[in-house]
């Protein structure tokens, strides 16, 4: 692929608008999810791409203002208000190893004796549902909150439609939180965890509204203080280090490989990204590659980091 035009001091507009153009040759490779059939219903062919740095600037390209679901990129949220709740006493009940099985695996808790490998897999995600259940007065409310008061914006909300299409098929969900009770890992009864870790996937944001709400995890030295919830600044860069090691499900080593910047993915199309003290990034297409993350999206996010010449490595 021919070299991107980028200025030393960055024009991240024309930055995307080169990407994108780069990328379109991708614009159908992959299939969307389609295992949650609301999701199935989803245009395939859109894309939206986010930028917003540190110190204020912002760049967006085509689709960024079009809402999507996030899916596990809300897992990033319940590990913020579990490690604010629980601090290091969380690692007790979820691990913090990357697993290399897929998203959704069962094996690995079954050998592991209900203890999920980290928070970002399915099984750690209903751990940590299940966490919020037993510590929060209005579990649904409060979370919903908690992610309002981050990203400044009271218009995001759940899409009831998406979590209950979700729980109409999901049967391999249904299967983890039971290994999870069968070994003791779960207090509250599977209907509820399993409702709520749903209802957390079903949340819809746009590129624009993700990447700036992803600034106060790309800025660790920024008081993380929201809805009640707080995190030290050190909490919040281990939290950086659990997406560059777990967010891409078994394929957190290639996107380290390929874009260099901690992260997460959702079977939405989404992924965000952030480069530490620099820049959080947002990209949606919902075109998934097998592993499940966004073909478009890994491949625009990797040119972002050649081009910039920056990443964490
Ligand atoms: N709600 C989805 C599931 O549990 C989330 C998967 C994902 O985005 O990785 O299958």
């Amino acid at each position: 692929m021919d070299s991107l035009k980028c200025s030393w001091v960055m024009d991240y507009q024309q930055l995307l608008e080169n990407i994108y153009q780069a990328i379109l040759p991708y614009a159908k490779e992959g299939k969307q999810a389609d295992y949650i059939p609301e999701l199935a219903k989803v245009n395939p062919d859109q894309f939206g791409m986010c930028i917003h740095t540190i110190y204020g600037e912002t760049a967006a390209i085509e689709q960024a203002d079009t809402r999507f679901s996030i899916q596990s990129i809300a897992k990033v949220f319940s590990l913020a208000m579990c490690l604010s709740i629980k601090g290091d006493d969380l690692w007790k009940r979820v691990g913090k190893e990357p697993s290399g099985t897929a998203f959704n695996s069962l094996i690995q808790l079954e050998v592991e004796k209900g203890i999920p490998r980290n928070p970002f897999i399915n099984s750690g995600a209903i751990v940590m549902a299940d966490i919020l259940l037993s510590n929060l007065a209005n579990p649904e409310a409060d979370f919903l909150n908690f992610v309002r008061a981050v990203a400044g914006n009271d218009t995001i909300d759940y899409n009831k439609e998406v979590a209950i299409s979700e729980r109409e098929n999901g049967y391999l969900n249904a299967a983890i939180v039971n290994l999870l009770k069968y070994h003791g890992t779960i207090e509250n009864d599977i209907e509820e965890v399993l409702h709520f870790y749903f209802m957390m996937c079903s949340i819809e944001m746009s590129c624009r509204e993700l990447s700036l709400v992803f600034l106060a995890f790309a800025n660790h030295r920024r008081k993380f203080d929201y809805a009640g919830f707080t995190l030290t600044s050190s909490q919040v860069k281990r939290m950086n280090a659990i997406m560059q090691t777990c967010g891409f499900y078994d394929e957190a080593g290639e996107f380290a490989y390929l874009v260099g910047l901690p992260g997460k993915s959702g079977v939405g199309g989404g992924i965000v990204a952030i480069y530490p003290l620099q820049y959080s990034v947002a990209v949606w297409s919902p075109r998934l590659n097998p592993k499940g993350n966004s073909v478009m999206g890994i491949k625009a996010l990797e040119l972002l980091t050649t081009e910039t010449k920056e990443s964490i490595f």
